[in-house]
């Protein structure tokens, strides 16, 4: 309902300072109960503005991005109130949904006629369409909940319990199943009968029941045919993990590797053991993967998973990939950087190699885009097989899409029939909360409710545990996954039904125009959202609940996401196509045209880095910046420490920066403790980066200790972690030709070193407390996790900037200004 959610001026346009500290107390407990959020949305009407609401008081970030999504919703609701009243007569997105419940429907639409007239005669303080819609929508639901809830009550046995905090869901709409083959879906029923016998002789019969399966020979013959080929569909159909199996059994490995790219880490890693599984291998052996950091392959292997990224750097030591036979580009529509650079690089070297085969395989039905770029390959199409799923809408925007998501994890968990939940997060750090929180919440019921297994899925998530995701549940428990859009099309999951969609993902944004880039917790596209949902039908009939209304389905989300080269920071790609040896970048084949400021500002930051000439030649610090695998500023960070003799904390610092924000815990019971902890790795105002080495070398001195990371609540994962990126580096500064120094006491010459490569982050203190971007003047925050958020020098660096209520700076040191002339005179200037 629009008309609550908006933060309007109160009439005698103050409010009370009562008000105000409730709200203050309310929202520094996290993740808000249910009834408190309402309480707290009744607060929020009573606010007197905005400004007030965002500055003063400490909201979490997840609510403030719910109030900005709910603002954008209120913007747009009011906007399609102003227009025309005849407009929206016949606005066609009202319209009933298809399926329908004919039972009192007659009644039902003379209601919502009724509102619809009501708001023509009053349009201003009546009821809008939308409303009457959503109200329409929402009796229909309770009839249906009320039925439901009825049938509940019968089997109370099995869940007796109800949490007191729910959400109200609209059955809204329901994408239709896709077409089934009765063949298909028998061989999944000899499952049984295949239990019994030999593990291998199951997995062998798992693999026949898999979509793709009947087209094998269609799709060998294909690939014999012709030299590139697009294979398209739906997400579990088996093309990632069969397609390389079929190419090796038909002998094309004999001739050379099969190698298959992934964007993801966990993908490449997960089906890669998948695959060594089905094939009765070794991991590592004829089956193996090759990601940043780690490489899991032997000379045997002959099937290589890969993320796009590392494809990417073979090109430097192999221009023509002459050890493949066969190249598969996975999840084309994906879309990501290194995926549509490699499109040109493939498309280019599949003309000098006509014995090299190219697959490029997408989720998505709009293959055309590739086929056409591909000097029109055919398109090789995989019926799909889909259960329909009902679409649920919340009947009003959720404030908390975490609390929101918790909340009705646990309402399915207790309401719905058995089938496991999926739930989709943003990043590392939200898992982890849910996780947290989930456990809480469910512990100490005992046999209340029925058992309820978590299972996280990240980037950064032990082998072990992600094998974890794909165990069968145990009867009469639930399983409930917790992923990042990984799972949106890139692993499937067996035996999800329930889909939980908060409508959000975490992506870097870039502006050329200034040229910052910061991650962002965004919207994500219907595409998105209708894959997502698609995940819960694999099995059987499926639900997916959106944490968002209808009406923000169908005009806030974009139609499909933009591909990353268009909205991302080119640094990195041009490093690496200059390091590959194309120079001219404009005339490179692209699938979409990068914005040519962007290659512009990457060129410029280039130039200012070192790493490339006047002329736009790699120089010799750019060809050992390109040997990293890291950002092209931490690259130069490490490749500047021969300079200052101190490569051993360097790489130190770049490892633990490597790792991302996983370095610290604070569980909520002993959050002193754990603050305490925190800060005497910061004495002495060092500055994170420092503080960052400071923990890295406490705990080598410990000999790796696990008890001193609990002691100090560190996460020994992150840590291990760093420790074997910190090898590799090692590895490739001696390949490189930079020698291991070490200056441990020299604070300022690890500082210069660090602002060696990132002085394009400096910002300077202003009067107020917030920081001003130097080289394009923008206002930013020192993040409150940083060890100078209390302390604010007035210069500093910082690795990175994190969009949330605020523009923030996270990992800080402070510098001196004399540094910046001194290290990047082209860069910076003095004033006279
Ligand atoms: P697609 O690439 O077409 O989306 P996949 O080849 O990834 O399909 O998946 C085919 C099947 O393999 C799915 O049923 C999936 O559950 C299963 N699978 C994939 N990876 C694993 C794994 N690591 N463990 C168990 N099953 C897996
Ligand atoms: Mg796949």
């Amino acid at each position: 309902d629009y008309e609550v959610i908006r933060i309007r001026q109160r009439e005698d346009g103050r409010t009370t300072s009562n008000e105000i500290e409730s709200l203050r107390i309310l929202s520094r407990q996290k993740y808000l109960k249910k009834r408190e959020l309402k309480k707290l949305q009744e607060l929020r009407d009573e606010i007197v503005d905005e400004e007030y609401l965002f500055e003063g008081v400490s909201l979490t970030e997840a609510e403030i991005l719910g109030l900005r999504y709910k603002k954008r919703l209120c913007d747009v609701a009011n906007k399609k109130r102003r227009l025309s009243v005849e407009e929206e007569e016949d606005a066609s997105e009202y319209r009933i949904p298809e399926v329908y419940d004919r039972e009192g429907a007659v009644d039902q639409q003379k209601r919502f006629s009724a509102a619809l007239q009501r708001y023509r005669d009053d349009p201003e303080g009546g009821v809008s369409p939308q409303k009457a819609w959503e109200d329409h929508q929402s009796r229909k639901a309770t009839l249906n909940y009320g039925s439901r809830n009825k049938k509940q009550t019968s089997d109370q046995e099995d869940y007796p319990f109800v949490f007191e905090d729910q959400i109200e869901f609209i059955k809204a709409s329901v994408m239709a199943g896709e077409e089934f083959d009765d063949n298909v879906l028998n061989g999944k029923s000899h499952d049984n009968a295949a239990a019994k016998s030999a593990a291998s002789d199951k997995i062998q019969e798992e693999r026949k029941t898999l979509p793709i399966y009947q087209y094998r020979d269609a799709f060998l013959q294909a690939v014999n045919d012709y030299q590139v080929l697009i294979i398209v569909g739906e997400t579990g159909s088996g093309k990632t993990t069969q397609i390389p199996q079929y190419l090796h059994e038909a002998g094309y490995t004999k001739r050379g590797k099969v190698g298959c790219t992934q964007p993801r880490r966990v993908a490449a890693m997960s089906v890669a053991a998948r695959v060594a599984k089905e094939m009765g291998v070794k991991l590592g052996h004829e089956v193996g993967y090759s990601i940043r950091f780690e490489d899991c392959t032997s000379e045997n292997t002959v099937l290589k998973y890969m993320t796009d990224g590392m494809l990417l750097k073979e090109f430097t030591d192999e221009p023509d990939l002459a050890s493949y036979s066969i190249l598969m580009l996975d999840e084309a529509h994906e879309r990501t950087l290194p995926t549509d650079l490699l499109f040109g690089l493939v498309k280019d070297i599949a003309r000098l190699r006509p014995d090299l085969k190219v697959l490029i395989s997408s989720a998505t039905l709009d293959a055309e885009k590739f086929s056409d770029f591909f000097d029109s390959a055919p398109v090789f199409k995989i019926p799909g097989r889909r259960f329909p799923v009902e679409i649920h809408y919340t009947l009003a925007p959720e404030a908390d899409y975490m609390d929101a998501a918790i909340v009705t994890a646990l309402q399915i968990h207790t309401r719905e029939p058995p089938g496991d939940i999926l739930m989709f997060l943003t990043g590392q750090d939200e898992i982890e909360t849910a996780e947290e929180i989930l456990k809480q919440r469910t512990r100490g019921l005992g046999n209340k409710i029925a058992e309820l297994i978590i299972c996280p899925i990240y980037a950064i998530l032990p082998t072990e545990l992600q094998a974890k995701i794909f165990e069968p549940t145990p009867h009469g428990a639930r399983k409930v996954v917790l992923a990042t859009n990984i799972a949106e099309t890139s692993l499937t999951i067996d035996g999800i039904k329930y889909v939980i969609d908060p409508g959000f993902c975490k992506i870097k944004s870039y502006s050329a125009k200034t040229g910052m880039e910061s991650l962002q917790v965004t919207p994500i596209s219907k595409a998105s959202a209708n894959q997502r949902a698609g995940r819960s039908g694999r099995t059987g009939p499926g639900k997916c609940f959106r944490l968002y209304t209808a009406f923000n389905f169908q005009h806030d989300l974009d139609d499909n996401s933009v591909p990353e080269i268009q909205r991302t920071n080119l640094l990195n790609v041009v490093l690496t196509m200059k390091n590959l040896g194309i120079n001219n970048l404009i005339n490179f084949e692209f699938m979409d045209q990068p914005p040519s400021e962007a290659i512009l500002k990457a060129l410029e930051l280039l130039f200012a880095l070192s790493a490339l000439d006047k002329k736009g030649h790699l120089t010799k610090v750019g060809k050992r910046m390109a040997e990293f695998p890291l950002d092209p500023m931490l690259s130069k960070m490490v490749v500047a420490s021969d300079k200052y003799k101190c490569s051993e904390e360097i790489i130190t610092i770049a490892a633990m920066l490597s790792v991302g924000n996983a370095i610290f815990y604070c569980p909520k019971d002993k959050r002193v403790l754990a603050e305490n902890a925190k800060i005497s790795f910061h004495e002495g105002n060092v500055g994170d980066h420092i503080a960052l080495l400071r923990v890295y070398n406490s705990w080598k001195e410990t000999n790796f200790s696990t008890q001193w990371c609990y002691e100090n609540y560190i996460q020994v994962r992150s840590m291990k972690r760093a420790r074997d990126i910190r090898d590799q580096l090692e590895g490739l500064l001696e390949k490189v030709g930079i020698e291991l120094t070490s200056n441990p006491n020299d604070l300022d010459a690890i500082k210069k070193c660090i602002t060696s490569g990132f002085f394009p982050h400096t910002a300077r203190l202003q009067k107020n407390g917030a920081y001003t971007t130097l080289k394009h003047p923008q206002t930013v925050y020192v993040h409150p996790s940083s060890g100078l958020a209390e302390v604010l020098p007035r210069w500093v660096v910082y690795h990175e900037l994190v969009l949330t209520s605020k523009e923030y700076m996270r990992q800080v040191t402070e510098v001196k200004p004399e540094w910046l002339v001194e290290i990047a005179p082209h860069y910076y200037q003095m004033k006279d």
